[in-house]
């Protein structure tokens, strides 16, 4: 079913969470485009002037750290100021009510932590953009440190510990899928009694795997988006709308 009238969609979501005990988020770049953060895969992405490189080189060629830090700098003047946005809030308060054990995010935005979310409740696919790790220990840096030398010097930052490039805590084209996280991915997907994948176009996978995941382990599907989805066949219901007026009663 489909429904694209907004108070329809409110009471039939209403509905299916007070049925519903143990209900995970899957949550995409929609969900974050009313707080000012760009959908990076829509026609006019902020990629398209600053593109994302790949892993591969980011590892072997130094003078490509350096330009993927200028990139990633330029890039957070645009959204890493962002605020969380209603759907954020609808979910922080699913999670206070201990009905959603996990909100699964292909996000690096960090809106979701910066709505209330305790950290062990979100799982973040991509990793976030918000800080930065060493490749080689794995130490956390802070980007306004990280900016101010590179600011200074534009040599690309290196571990204050071992040496070792420093990167966006982010997962790269071309690098791994971050284990842990998709463990724990799965295993919510598989323990849950309803997914809502909220604001995903549900076309990268492994991530987009997991509502699948969830529709074979019994749980009903709901998938709300501006657009249709590869998976809509798949749903018990499909909310087309606004997401953020969607979830604005939950928000409350
Ligand atoms: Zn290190």
């Amino acid at each position: 079913m489909i429904l694209t009238h907004v108070e329809e969609a409110r009471t039939a979501l209403r509905d299916l969470i007070e049925q519903s005990s143990r209900i995970v988020a899957f949550t995409g770049a929609g969900i974050s485009t009313e707080c000012g953060v760009p959908d990076f895969r829509s026609k006019d992405s902020p990629w398209l002037r600053y593109k994302p490189i790949e892993f591969d080189l980011f590892m072997s060629d130094v003078l490509m750290r350096e330009e993927a830090w200028r990139r990633k700098f330029a890039l957070d003047d645009i959204y890493l100021h962002a605020q969380p946005g209603r759907g954020h809030y609808a979910l922080a308060n699913l999670v206070a009510s201990e009905k959603m054990p996990a909100i699964i995010t292909q996000n690096i935005d960090n809106l979701h932590q910066a709505s209330g979310v305790p950290a062990e409740h979100i799982i973040e696919l991509h990793g976030n953009g918000t800080y930065a790790t060493c490749l080689t220990c794995g130490l956390r840096h802070e980007l306004d440190v990280l900016r101010r030398d590179f600011e200074a010097t534009g040599a690309a930052p290196e571990c204050r510990e071992c040496g070792g490039p420093v990167k966006s805590a982010t997962v790269s084209f071309g690098q791994a899928m971050p284990e842990a996280a998709m463990r724990r991915a799965h295993a919510a997907a598989i323990d849950c009694d309803l997914f809502l994948a909220i604001g995903s176009s549900l076309v990268v996978y492994p991530a987009a795997s997991f509502p699948m995941l969830a529709r074979q382990h019994q749980a009903r599907l709901v998938i709300l988006n501006g657009e249709p989805t590869p998976l809509d066949s798949e749903a018990d219901l499909i909310l087309r709308g606004d997401i953020g007026d969607i979830l604005l009663p939950f928000a409350a």
